[in-house]
């Protein structure tokens, strides 16, 4: 019976690893909704972080090396070390594979610390934890549940809540474990899933985009796109209130109001950087399901930052084109030092154009054009050019794009001033000469 057992252990692992070969690991945020949680369960909650901590340094004091996950777990009473004595607590909310997991999280860390020492890093001990921020839920389906309908989250022992943000869980995804976090007095839930590999498009499609200080995205079809999440006013009083908090030389310690008012500060920080995340996945997730080629410029994004400071801290596009990076089928980047603004896509004509100059106007062949389009454009075709691709227009589904981008939140998205061909600039010139003939 046992023989059998484990053989079919066995082979469902290798089923599953097998599986995993055709799929991709995404992770998901998914806050608990306080709102709706009773003073009881929320109690329980505390409680539950309160117990892993207490466990944990119990652990550590034990010694950690000399610890067997499988059997040391099995303690349901720890001693707590308050004041200068120690009192006993009962561990009721943590479950065994909690526990397990925490052994076993000690001891990687143990083994890490171990490796830094060996090469010649100088290294301490482990040390007491002062509070405990996350809980390893190991088993979906019994560790902890979704309920999809339901809109809530069953953890073992502690009971149900709601939640927010189960939609963005893909249907068609195997739910595997997940990580219970405190930050900032609020709980979120880390969900890691497996998705069957995205398929990537090849329709020979290509665009260029062109990054910048001012618009910070701009296609070469023409679509601008401009995002700017912005700190409230309010986190600037946050740190006025802060900097004036008392600090305890002794204790190495905030008041507790300061303490307060930087938890605070943290979570407009958090807040703000989930939006600038999500703006960009959405837009480099449309962008890559839309066109095989895209091109775009290595700039040196982190010298803008020095220069613009808070406008390209406000909106992160090198986080962008990291995103970008990674989701498009075939990206061609173009060399930080390709020149791109201020050449003309009809004639090769180039001129040195000012920060200040909006459009770019050839000397030569009159075409005119919107100055970021214009780059877009140029990174489009000398990448596509690099590679032998001929250029695709894609004039039917910009007006697609466009409203794509528009319900977007915190996005602004608009066509560039249209461009004026060779042809109808020369035209205008050449008015006078026609009358005369
Ligand atoms: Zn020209």
């Amino acid at each position: 019976m046992l023989i059998e057992k484990n053989e079919r252990i066995k082979n469902k692992g290798r089923e599953t690893r097998n599986k995993r070969k055709t799929q991709t690991a995404k992770s998901f945020e998914i806050k608990l909704d306080k709102s709706k949680i009773s003073k009881e369960k929320m109690g329980n909650l505390q409680r539950l972080f309160l117990e892993g901590k207490w466990f944990t340094n119990y652990m550590i004091s034990k010694g950690i090396t000399d610890l067997v996950p499988y059997k040391d777990y099995k303690i349901d009473k720890v001693n707590v070390k308050v004041k200068d004595k120690f009192e006993e607590r009962e561990l009721r909310l943590l479950s065994s594979q909690m526990k397990q997991y925490i052994i076993k999280r000690l001891q990687n860390n143990v083994k890490a610390l171990h490796e830094l020492g060996k090469k010649g890093k100088k290294v301490g001990k482990i040390k007491y934890i002062k509070s405990l921020h996350s809980i390893f839920l190991m088993q979906y389906g019994n560790t902890y549940t979704l309920d999809m309908k339901k809109r809530t989250l069953h953890i073992q022992g502690l009971g149900d809540f709601k939640v927010i943000g189960l939609e963005q869980i893909p249907d068609n995804c195997d739910i595997t474990t997940a990580n219970l976090i405190e930050r900032n007095g609020d709980y979120f839930l880390h969900v890691t899933v497996y998705v069957p590999k995205e398929e990537k498009v090849h329709n020979r499609k290509a665009i260029g985009i062109d990054l910048g200080v001012k618009d910070q995205i701009t296609f070469s079809n023409g679509i601008k796109v401009k995002y700017n999440v912005e700190m409230p006013k309010r986190v600037k009083k946050l740190y006025k209130v802060f900097s004036r908090s008392q600090y305890n030389n002794e204790t190495k310690e905030r008041s507790k109001r300061g303490q307060k008012v930087l938890a605070k500060i943290k979570k407009e920080f958090a807040r703000e950087n989930n939006q600038k995340r999500d703006i960009n996945n959405k837009i480099a997730h449309y962008v890559a399901a839309k066109y095989e080629f895209v091109a775009y410029q290595n700039d040196p994004i982190n010298e803008w930052q020095r220069l613009f400071g808070r406008r390209i801290y406000q909106t992160s596009i090198g986080g962008f084109r990291d995103t970008l990076k990674r989701k498009v089928s075939t990206p061609l980047e173009v060399g930080r030092f390709a020149k791109t603004t201020g050449i003309c896509m009809y004639c090769g004509y180039s001129l040195h154009l000012n920060l200040s100059e909006r459009m770019f106007k050839c000397p030569s062949c009159g075409h005119v054009q919107e100055r970021d389009v214009s780059a877009a454009k140029a990174v489009e075709g000398l990448s596509l050019w690099n590679v032998g691709e001929t250029l695709v227009d894609d004039d039917a589904s910009t007006s697609n794009k466009l409203e794509y981008l528009k319900s977007i939140p915190h996005v602004k998205a608009s066509i560039a001033d249209e461009a004026r061909s060779p042809k109808q600039a020369d035209g205008a010139q050449e008015a006078p000469s026609v009358r005369v003939g």
